[in-house]
């Protein structure tokens, strides 16, 4: 997991940082002000990306420059920079940007809907803010797009990875 890239996203592309924390990445996003700040993140070991034609040319800057999130996703796919032999969905926190931990049932007991304390297969929890993710939990509109628009299955990438 450790060599797989870290992102710094521009604010402007907040569902870039969300979906890239769906699919497993270490994804930051925040504000881009000045060029030191870039050459900072880029000394961390992140790729920056942002879609303000300002940081297109610093070295290090990945420039997205299409206006929809899935045509953004595209393009970090089609640059390597995201991979489906690497992706581990739905193994993050997408309010924090942390790896969950796996949680016995009992211990949600109460913090889950009833009918997916009974049903769920199994659960997850973000150590930092304590919110409880089961499979599907993940899952929405956006996913769906994500997953005909990319052809990716990302269940079983995700079923895949724990095997
Ligand atoms: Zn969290």
């Amino acid at each position: 997991m450790e060599t797989r890239a870290r992102f710094f996203v521009d604010r402007m592309l907040g569902k870039v940082a969300k979906y890239l924390r769906i699919l497993g990445y270490d994804a930051c996003y925040g504000s881009i002000e000045t060029t030191s700040q870039v050459q900072a993140l880029r000394k961390e070991g992140y790729i920056v990306i942002t879609g303000n034609t300002r940081w297109r040319h610093v070295p290090g800057v990945f420039y997205c420059e299409a206006t929809r999130w899935h045509e953004q996703c595209q393009k970090l796919v089609n640059a390597g920079l995201v991979r489906l032999e690497e992706i581990d969905p739905f193994s993050r926190c997408l309010r924090c940007n942390r790896a969950l931990e796996d949680v016995a049932r009992e211990e949600v007991a109460g913090r889950v809907p009833e009918f997916v304390y009974a049903t769920a297969p199994s659960f997850s929890r973000c150590p930092v803010c304590g919110r409880v993710y089961w499979p599907g939990s993940h899952l929405d509109k956006m996913t769906e797009n994500f997953q005909q628009i990319m052809g990716w299955n990302l269940e079983d990438a995700g079923k895949r990875r724990k095997a």
